[in-house]
Order: structure tokens, then sequence, then C-alpha cells
């Protein structure tokens, strides 16, 4: 790979113990040792597609199966992606039909809006039915191990965080830029070469599944998928993004329903997301960031650190984010109306040492 790197903590960050213990799948793709997951998908055929949506699901679970035992393999044997066998009728295709079925009473979040997406509805993220995305670059700002990343930035969010940073984006105060999947396709293999990874972010990448994956279908390159996201998918979307996501790069924000519910405007904040969570850290490799809030800490830092360390341990990589500022709406907020302050930010610090994680900062 052919990397320009303008962070030294960039070139070597792969060799990190705590990335080498979290990430060693995602290594392997990165020096073309292992195909990223969603090319083994191409790979397991499912034959002609049933029509009823039911009868599509045995067949996923049964084609999943599949693909458990092929990704085994591949990784036993350590076989690159030009030894792989695309197929006609794939289990990727498979999925994208199964997407659109979700979108038809759109559930692909736990807000089960319901929406008819192809109708011109609307649910709770306004994201309709065209891929529209506000950027895509070369991000030289994620963690040293993500960076370089070719990040996608798509409109809307299924979450109203009143502090957001990407505000503009998610909450739709710019218009965003009409993309067709296989542009997007043709931009991501252009770019293979020079990047880490295909980033998906937003707002949040949950309601552009669609498009993500119709990308994915024309995408050659051997790229992992990282999964940038708020992690409020619906349990559907989660069997969707098994063999897709190769990175989950989740942002567990909260410790408790009543905080989500006061500062991004959602239920059932805690079990969705540690559900997702443990989920997610079945089926592939993941990073959880956690951005420390000023008057947050007993509530939310300290609750969130916990279960990670009872449920992940070193497993897992946390990065403990300082770089709050109260954004967008948050100046209407008391508790969350500053920066966190220096005694804030060594409490979670050395709450993360104490619990002996595989933190970052
Ligand atoms: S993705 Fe959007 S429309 Fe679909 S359920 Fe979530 S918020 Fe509602």
């Amino acid at each position: 790979m052919n990397f320009i790197f303008f962070r030294p903590d960039i070139p070597n960050a792969l060799e990190n113990e705590g990335v080498k213990i979290a990430l060693p799948r995602y290594r392997k793709i990165l020096v073309d040792g292992l195909p990223a997951k969603f090319l083994i998908l191409k790979t397991i055929d499912t034959g002609k597609l049933p029509k009823k949506e039911d009868e599509m699901w045995r067949l996923h679970k049964k084609s999943m199966q599949k693909f458990s035992n092929a990704l085994e393999e591949i990784d036993k044997k350590g076989l690159r992606h030009k030894d792989l066998g695309f197929k006609d009728n794939s289990l990727l295709d498979l999925k994208i039909k199964l997407v659109e079925k979700i979108m038809e009473r759109c559930h692909l979040c736990e807000r089960r809006c319901g929406v008819n997406r192809f109708k011109g509805e609307k649910g709770e993220c306004r994201v309709g039915n065209e891929c529209l995305i506000s950027s895509i670059f070369v991000h030289m700002g994620e963690e040293s191990f993500i960076s370089p990343s070719l990040t996608c930035f798509f409109m809307g969010c299924t979450f109203h965080c009143q502090f957001c940073q990407n505000w503009s984006i998610s909450q739709w105060h710019e218009d965003g830029e009409r993309i067709e999947p296989d542009i997007l396709a043709k931009i991501v293999d252009e770019q293979a070469l020079k990047v880490r990874n295909l980033n998906l972010v937003g707002g949040e990448p949950t309601p552009s599944l669609l498009f993500i994956l119709e990308a994915l279908k024309e995408m050659k390159s051997n790229i992992p998928i990282v999964w940038n996201s708020n992690m409020y998918m619906s349990l559907e979307t989660m069997e969707i993004l098994n063999g897709i996501v190769d990175v989950y790069l989740s942002d567990w924000k909260y410790g408790n329903d009543e905080c989500a519910r006061r500062l991004s405007k959602v239920n059932n904040y805690w079990e969705i997301i540690s559900r997702n969570h443990d989920i997610s850290f079945k089926q592939s490799e993941l990073t959880i960031r956690h951005l420390v809030m000023p008057n947050h800490i007993e509530c939310c830092t300290k609750p969130i650190l916990e279960y990670i360390a009872e449920n992940y341990g070193k497993k897992v990589i946390v990065n403990v984010m300082d770089q709050y500022r109260p954004e967008y709406l948050a100046h209407k907020y008391i508790d969350i109306a500053r920066i966190p302050n220096d005694k804030e930010i060594a409490s979670a610090i050395n709450y993360a040492e104490k619990l002996r994680l595989n933190y970052i900062t």
C-alpha cells in the first residue's frame, strides 16, 4: 500500500499490541493476506431467490451457515481474494433483496418507523430512497490504526443528539449530494490502495444500508468495511450486517436510558445498544468510542466502561475521547454546555486504567 502519512503515529499503528489483540483479521486484510468479508459473501451461491419474505429469511439463515464455513476455511488456509470465485446469485444479492423488504415498512433501526421508503415516505431519519452523501474523502483524523480512511458521510441520522458535531449532516441543515452506488463503488476502487478501509458514517449509515450494499456489489477491491455507527440498528439489520462489516467502530454515548432520551431523543437505549455491541463482538471485530461529556462521568462513562470490562475485556479497543465541545443545541442543556474539565477527563482515563481495558485516548 502507498500511504501518504501526515501523522507520525499512523505508519506503525498496526504494530500496537492492543490492535494486534483486538483486530487480528483487519490487520491481515490490510496486507492482502485475507479477503474482506463482503467479498466472501459474493462467493456463496443462493440459487434462485424466493419471492416471499419469510422464505428469503430462511434462505438467508441457511446461506449464512455456508458463509461461516467458507470464512473459517478461507481464514484457516489463508486464501486471498484473488483465489475466490464469485457467483451470479450470491448471498450479497439476497441481503439486498431483504433490505428492500425491510424498507417497505422501514425497521432498519429500532425506531421502527414503519414507513414505505419506496413510496416517498420518510421516517425519523428523513432519509428517502436515494443515496445522499455530504462528502467522501480520505480522512487522516480517525484513530491511528483506522487512518487513512476513505470516509463516506451519509446524510441523515436515526438520533437527534442535541450536541451533534456533525449536525448539519445528521439533522439536514444541508441537502446532500445524490450519488449512484456504482459511482461510489468506482471511487472506492480508485482509492483502495491509498487507504486502510472504507469508513461508513454520517449522520448514521443505517438508513442508507441499501445503497451501501448496492455499492459493495459493484466493488472489486479488497478493502475492509468499517461501520461507524450509533449502534441503534434493528435485529434484522444486525443479521444483514453479518458478513458485511469487518470492523464495527461504535459510538457508545450513554450509560442509561434517561440521558439518551433527554440528549438524543431515543428510547430503550441501554438494552438496544448493549445487545448490538454483544452481537457485533461475536460477529466481527470491534472498537468502541466513548465521548466523555461534562457531568456525565458517573451516569454514563463509568457504567459503559464497566460493561466493556465485564463482557469484552481486552478483546476490544476503547477510545476514551476527550474532544467534546458544546455544539448545535448543547447551550440549552446546562449539564453539557461546556467542555469537560481536566478532572473529568482524568477520572474517565483512570477508570479505564483501573478496569484494565485495552484503551486509547
Ligand atoms: S432508518 Fe429511518 S425510517 Fe427507518 S426505522 Fe430508522 S429512523 Fe425510521
